[in-house]
């Protein structure tokens, strides 16, 4: 432990491969705070017990990754984010009890505001590949921004269902051999598989029939530049890509802990950028 006034950290299992350190650590400097951020590898049966004593050890918050999004936010008080997405990754000691939210919904519109501003202008339909856990928050995003047409293609249909059951008729199954079809009629096209990323199959569609109006968003960070990016960006598309949304969702925690609203910045991406790469 150090000797910081202020201290807030990332709980997972694993909790190795976190860059939430990196950045949280560069606004405390940048911000010259008496503050620290650490990494707590947290296994499943002490998330509780870790949670409840989170000022005994020292923290004034928190995030929180896989697996325990869901354990989270049955541990805190959530607030309507967190509860419509079913998950939370922000936590914050508010007086004597734990808040929590979910910042990725926030962090999906922020660098889409950031990469392609008028994005959400509307009216056209929006395309989320996938129905996973950062498929809600993109969804709730969505819906938030007044998108009333949002086709969700997943490969278990299940998963579309239940996103559909939980954020309403504004939520379309579809299948995937709909996609030529739909994406003629999108004005935004959203990954949220983890197809793409290092070490998954490749995400292996044609995004030939967007309009030239068309933006794109892919969630993965890892590699930095997608083939789904690089083909919409050859195609002179607006896109938008994963690290900053991991950048952008890290703001709130941050504000919330340490009272100082930090900025995404070209240096930070620049830090995180040569992490990645490493
Ligand atoms: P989940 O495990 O909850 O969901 C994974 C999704 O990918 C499901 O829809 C799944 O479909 C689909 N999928 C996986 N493998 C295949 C395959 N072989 N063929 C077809 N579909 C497949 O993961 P998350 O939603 O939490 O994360 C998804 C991605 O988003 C990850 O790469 C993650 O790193 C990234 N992410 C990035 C964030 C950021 O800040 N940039 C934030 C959160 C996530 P099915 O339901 O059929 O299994």
């Amino acid at each position: 432990m150090g000797n910081a006034t202020r201290a807030a950290c990332v709980i997972g299992w694993p909790i190795k491969h976190s860059r939430s350190p990196l950045i949280h650590n560069y606004w405390i400097e940048l911000h010259r705070l008496d503050a620290e951020y650490r990494r707590e590898e947290v296994a499943p049966e002490a998330v509780a017990d870790f949670l409840t004593h989170l000022a005994e050890r020292g923290y004034v918050g928190c995030n929180v990754t896989l697996p325990h999004k869901e354990a989270a936010l049955s541990l805190s008080e959530p607030d309507d984010r967190a509860l419509a997405v079913g998950a939370a990754n922000t936590l914050w000691l508010d007086g004597g009890k734990l808040r929590s939210t979910n910042t990725d919904v926030e962090g999906f519109t922020a660098n889409l505001d950031a990469s392609v501003p008028g994005w959400d202008r509307g009216p056209d339909d929006a395309v989320v590949l996938g129905a996973g856990g950062s498929a809600r928050a993109v969804v709730y995003g969505l819906i938030e921004r007044g998108f009333e047409v949002i086709h969700v293609v997943n490969r278990t249909t299940e998963r579309s269902q239940a996103l559909r059951e939980r954020f309403g008729g504004a939520v379309q199954p579809a299948a995937w051999n709909a996609l030529p079809h739909l994406l003629a009629r999108a004005g935004l096209l959203v990954n949220t598989t983890s197809l793409g990323m290092t070490g998954q199959p490749p995400l292996d569609i044609d995004i030939g029939p967007l309009s030239k109006d068309a933006a794109v968003a892919d969630l993965v960070y890892a590699p930095l530049e997608t083939a789904l990016v690089k083909a919409a960006r050859a195609r002179g598309l607006s896109a938008a890509d994963g690290l900053g949304m991991l950048l952008h969702q890290a703001v709130r925690g941050f504000q919330l802990w340490f009272g100082v609203r930090p900025g995404v910045t070209p240096e930070l991406r620049a830090l995180v950028e040569a992490d990645l790469t490493r």
